[in-house]
C-alpha cells in the first residue's frame, strides 16, 4: 500500500481535492516554489498530492498570513471588514503559530464533522450550550486567565469553566466551583480536554458530587488515555462520549462515530497518511498530512499536524465509508522505542496500560535505548500492584533487555502548553527516517 492509495477518491472529494491542489499551486504565493513538483492535471490525483512536500508548522510561522490566501483576496481588507481575524494556536511557544481564521467556514466545518456519530447534528447545531473544560491559556481565539465571575467566562451559549493552567494545581474549591457551574449552566455539549475532565470526574466521584449529565460529551485537545475515560466514566456512566480530531489550523478533522472508529470530514478536509516504515508500524500506521478544503482564505496543503493515525483494518459496522481510522495513535514526538529501536506510538503503550486496576496516571520516559522511568499515580493502597504490574507490561512492550524503573508520584504535572505528555524520550532523533519516503514506493 502507498500513501497515494490510501485517501478514497469518491467523485466529490476528488473534485474538492483538485481545486484545493490547483488554486493553492496557482494563487497562493508560498506554493509556487512547490508548482514544479506536481505532476500535472493529466496525473492521477493523490500521486499529484503525494509528489508534493509537506508542509510545517515553521512554514506556517513564517509565511502566514500573506503566503497562503490566495490571490485575488487581500488580507487587510479581510480583517477591517472582519471576514478574518489572526488567532494564535495553543501550545509551546516552539510550535505556536498564527493562522488565518475565518469562521463561517470553521462553522460549516464543525457542522459537517457532528453529522459523523448519530445524533451529534442535532445537538451541534449552532446554538447549542456548551460548557468547555480546557486549558485556559487558550482556546480558539478567545483567553481566559485568572479570577472571572462566571458570568464572565460565559460567552452566549459557552461557558468556559477553567481558570487555572494546570489541573493538577485545581484546589477541591475550585474543582467544586466548576461542578456546581456545570449544574447550573446545564450544557448540552461538554467539550473537554479528557485529561481536565478525568481529574475533575475522580474528584465528584470521590466525594459523591453528582451533576446533571450533558446529551455529549465531546474530547478533545489532547490524546484520551483509557484511563481518562475510566475516571469520567465514574461521574458519567451513559453519556455518549466521543473524541473529535482537529486543530486551529485544519477545522475539524475526524470524528469519532458511535461505533468508536474515527471518520474523515471529508467535505472540508483531505488526509494523506505518510505510513512509518515497516519496523515502525507501517504501512497501516502513518502520519496525518491535512489539507484545508473550501476554504476561501487560507491554502493549507498537506500539513503535518504532527499525529499519528492507525488505518482500519476493515469497513466501520457503522456503514460510513470513506478514510477511516481504527485509532488516533498520539504525537509522532511522543514516540518511544523498544530496545531494538522500534517506535512504540502512545496508543500502543496506553493499550498495554490502560486496564491496570488503580492507575490514575502516567508518564514514560526513555532515556536511552535501554534505560526507561515510569511515572505513576495510583490509588492509595494500589501503589505496589500498579508499579509490579506495569513494569512487567513495559518489559514485555519494550524488550526484555529493557532497564525500567517505576516512580510514584502524587501527580504528574501539565507542560507549559497545558497539555500533558504520557510519553517522551529525553534524547533526539530524527524523525523523517522513520518514514516511508516517496522515493521508496514502487
Ligand atoms: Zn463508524
Amino acid at each position: 500500500m502507498t500513501a497515494s492509495s490510501i485517501t478514497p477518491a469518491s467523485g466529490a472529494s476528488r473534485t474538492l481535492s483538485v481545486a484545493a491542489l490547483e488554486s493553492a499551486l496557482a494563487d497562493a504565493p508560498f506554493y509556487q516554489r512547490w508548482r514544479n513538483h506536481d505532476p500535472g492535471p493529466l496525473s492521477h490525483i493523490d500521486g499529484r498530492y503525494a509528489a508534493l512536500p509537506i508542509l510545517t508548522k515553521r512554514d506556517i510561522r513564517v509565511h502566514m498570513p500573506k503566503g497562503f490566501i490566495p490571490r485575488g483576496r487581500d488580507f487587510k481588507t479581510g480583517i477591517e471588514s472582519g471576514a478574518i481575524e489572526l488567532v494564535t494556536t495553543s501550545g509551546t511557544s516552539d510550535d505556536r503559530a498564527t493562522i488565518v481564521w475565518h469562521q463561517p467556514w470553521w462553522d460549516a466545518s464543525e457542522h459537517a464533522a457532528a453529522r459523523l456519530h448519530a445524533g451529534l447534528d442535532r445537538v451541534i447545531n449552532g446554538s447549542q450550550r456548551e460548557a468547555v473544560l480546557a486549558t485556559p491559556l487558550c482556546a480558539g481565539n478567545i483567553c481566559h486567565i485568572g479570577d472571572l465571575s462566571m458570568a464572565e467566562r460565559t460567552m452566549g451559549r459557552l461557558l468556559f469553566l477553567n481558570q487555572k493552567p494546570d489541573p493538577t494545581h485545581w484546589t477541591s474549591g475550585d474543582m467544586e466551583r466548576m461542578l456546581d457551574e456545570l449544574n447550573r449552566f446545564a450544557p448540552e455539549l461538554l467539550e473537554a480536554d479528557p485529561a481536565y475532565l478525568a481529574i475533575l470526574a475522580r474528584h465528584a466521584a470521590n466525594k459523591g458530587i453528582t451533576v446533571q449529565a450533558p446529551r455529549f460529551i465531546s474530547l478533545t485537545f489532547e490524546f484520551p488515555s483509557r484511563l481518562h475515560y475510566r475516571q469520567i466514566r465514574r461521574l458519567f456512566p451513559l453519556t455518549p462520549i466521543l473524541s473529535s480530531y482537529g486543530s486551529t489550523e485544519t477545522g475539524h478533522v475526524f470524528t469519532e462515530c458511535e461505533r468508536g472508529h474515527f471518520h474523515l470530514n471529508a467535505d472540508y478536509c483531505r488526509v494523506d497518511l505518510q505510513p512509518l516504515c515497516a519496523r515502525h508500524g507501517g504501512p497501516a500506521i502513518g502520519r496525518m498530512l491535512a489539507t484545508i478544503l473550501q476554504n476561501p482564505w487560507v491554502s493549507l496543503l498537506r500539513f503535518d499536524v504532527g499525529d499519528l493515525g492507525r488505518l482500519a483494518a476493515a469497513p466501520c459496522p457503522c456503514g460510513r465509508a470513506g478514510l477511516t481510522l481504527d485509532s488516533i495513535e498520539g504525537r509522532t514526538r511522543d514516540l518511544t522505542f523498544t530496545t531494538d529501536g522500534d517506535a512504540v506510538t502512545l496508543g500502543a503503550v496506553d493499550r498495554r496500560l490502560g486496564d491496570i486496576e488503580g492507575l490514575l496516571a502516567y508518564r514514560i520516559e526513555q532515556h536511552d535505548r535501554e534505560n526507561y522511568r515510569f511515572l505513576f499515580v495510583a490509588e492509595p493502597g494500589a501503589e505496589a500492584t500498579v508499579s509490579n504490574e506495569s513494569s512487567a507490561r513495559l518489559a514485555a512492550l519494550y524488550g526484555t533487555s529493557a532497564r525500567l524503573t517505576t516512580q510514584r508520584e502524587s501527580a504528574i504535572v501539565a507542560e507549559q502548553s497545558g497539555k500533558f505528555r504520557l510519553a517522551r524520550t529525553l534524547f533526539t532523533w530524527d524523525p523523517e527516517t522513520l518514514f516511508e519516503q516517496e522515493t521508496d514506493r514502487p
